[in-house]
């Protein structure tokens, strides 16, 4: 009968020249991970800690309604709820945000989309608001 042993050492600052030290005397294959090894996801560097503050979202009345579509009056623009552009038209992207999630859509002032970027498809508005 054989048992399988996985020791847990735990050194502090100097578990790498421990482990050096008792492969010298026992012998074996040394294999060295470092708590950084695995944790390298975790520094500034990660995609989380690069999210973006987008300002937090005001939503106001559109200017008018055009059966249920917000339209937008004087310095209105379309953001969507989880967005990182503001729109300042009825462009394909939130056409296709109406037809889908409406509710995603809000309309706020241009003053406040905040860290949000033009869309580029706004250059090329719809004809029709829905
Ligand atoms: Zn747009």
């Amino acid at each position: 009968m054989t048992a399988r042993l996985n020791p847990y050492l735990s050194f502090r600052n100097n578990a790498r020249e421990a482990m050096e030290f008792y492969k010298d005397v026992f012998g074996g294959e040394l294999t060295v991970s470092t708590f950084a090894d695995f944790q390298a996801s975790q520094t500034s560097d990660s995609p989380r800690a690069e999210v973006r503050d987008l300002g937090r979202l005001k939503p106001v009345e559109p200017m008018a309604r055009r059966m249920g579509v917000p339209l937008l009056g004087a310095h209105q623009v379309y953001v969507m709820k989880h967005g990182w552009e503001y729109h300042t038209a009825w462009c394909q992207v939130v056409a296709d945000k109406w037809g889908h999630v409406p509710g995603g859509l809000l309309v706020t002032l241009l003053a406040d989309v905040g860290a949000r970027t033009p869309c580029r498809e706004c250059d090329r508005p719809l004809n029709t608001a829905g």
